[in-house]
């Protein structure tokens, strides 16, 4: 657990740092500024006023722990998970033992709990789980277009824009559009199928193998493989290729 305190004790000192800037700014939201300003030059970066959400957090988290009603310890230990542990990484080893095992990969599109579970990975938020394979005449992508629901268990922690507005609701209205933004540019005959995330089930896309792979083994096969690749806003592209970016 001595890797877990570090980014606890970060994330202490900045909700502190943010509560103590938020009563400052909250005391004088208009003149602070200005006046500090005008006290002496400025060679340092001023913190920013925390958002409202950061905030709210903050409150939320005080408010339950002093209600006996969490444990401080028990939350850092989750936080620490997806913000460390658990990741694309997993999602990856899936997708690279689909390629090269074809009867892993059955029981993978038929009963991906179970498949997933016998690599020892996944099934840590109780829902199901269905993996959707691209082929070269189908390309899936999954949302959420109710809030943003996501298989935390083998991704990590979702993207800012899988949760905006803007994606939720256009994909299901243009998904070529939105994939065009993305820089995926499908062929005409190519379909395209969403797939609405819930609570109770969630989707990993299972990406086409790219060419050029076939001497890689199953961790070289695993690191192309990208988060957005297995949410379908984009494909993996072969080694070395420039266009193996990832997005944040
Ligand atoms: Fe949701």
């Amino acid at each position: 657990m001595a890797k877990s305190k570090k980014p606890s004790l970060a994330r202490r000192r900045f909700l502190k740092g943010a509560a103590a800037g938020a009563a400052a700014f909250a005391a004088n939201p208009q003149g602070g500024e200005s006046q500090h300003a005008q006290e002496h030059d400025h060679d340092h970066d001023h913190q920013a006023v925390p958002s409202d959400l950061t905030l709210r957090v903050k409150a939320l988290e005080s408010l339950l722990v002093e209600k006996g009603l969490v444990d401080r310890a028990a939350l850092d230990a989750i936080v620490d998970t997806y913000e460390h542990k658990v990741g694309p990484h997993i999602g990856a080893r899936i997708v690279a033992r689909a390629w090269l095992d074809a009867e892993y990969k059955r029981r993978l599109l038929t009963d991906a709990d179970a498949a997933i579970a016998e690599l020892g990975l996944g099934g840590q938020q109780g829902q199901s789980m269905r993996v959707i394979e691209n082929t070269p005449k189908v390309h899936n992508v999954v949302v959420c277009t109710l809030c943003s629901c996501y298989p935390w268990s083998v991704l990590g922690l979702p993207p800012v824009w899988y949760k905006s507005t803007a994606y939720r609701s256009r994909t299901v209205i243009d998904p070529r559009g939105v994939l065009g933004e993305f820089g995926l540019k499908l062929a005409e005959d190519v379909q395209v199928r969403v797939w609405d995330s819930t609570a109770e089930l969630r989707y990993l896309v299972l990406p086409e193998r790219p060419p050029g792979t076939e001497q890689l083994s199953e961790s070289e096969l695993a690191a192309l493989v990208t988060r957005d690749s297995m949410i379908g806003t984009r494909n993996v592209s072969s080694p070395g290729s420039s266009s193996q970016t990832r997005r944040k």
